[in-house]
């Protein structure tokens, strides 16, 4: 099911007033409203990539993947950051992590979830107790 991609950029509009550094191309819009050309390509560029994001989180899901985390680019806005690098669970198999927050998850940033094998953790010095201890729910805007 697609989401509502004008209210979320409305709901995000409003919610990016009280950010300190809001993203393009809200930042443009909160200083001289929003274009509506800009807007447009906006929610399809957003709709485009939780098209992608969906089918591919129904491969893994389906291969049996659970453990996640939600990896930016460095293109992670004030409101998406305290997801960045946190651990979720894909098929809820994993008690004490939540699942991952839709993505995107404000219209504006490309996330990743990328697959957290026993190999990865381990090279990272990384374990479970410590994903879940550092477990960040997803909260949508009000
Ligand atoms: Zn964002």
């Amino acid at each position: 099911m697609g989401r509502d991609w004008q209210a979320e950029i409305d709901a995000w509009t409003e919610r990016f007033r009280h950010v300190a550094d809001p993203p393009e191309p809200f930042a443009t819009a909160l200083r001289e409203g929003w274009d509506p050309a800009v807007r447009r390509s906006l929610a399809e560029a957003a709709e485009a990539y939780a098209t992608r994001h969906e089918a591919w989180v129904r491969q893994i899901a389906g291969a049996g993947v659970d453990l996640v985390r939600l990896d930016t680019r460095g293109d992670d806005c004030g409101a998406c950051r305290r997801y960045a690098g946190k651990g979720y669970s894909l098929r809820g198999e994993t008690p004490g992590l939540p699942p991952p927050p839709p993505l995107p998850i404000c219209p504006a940033c490309r996330h990743t979830l990328n697959l957290l094998t026993p190999f990865f953790l381990q090279s990272t010095d990384t374990t479970v107790e410590d994903l879940i201890e550092q477990a960040v729910p997803y909260t949508p805007p009000e």
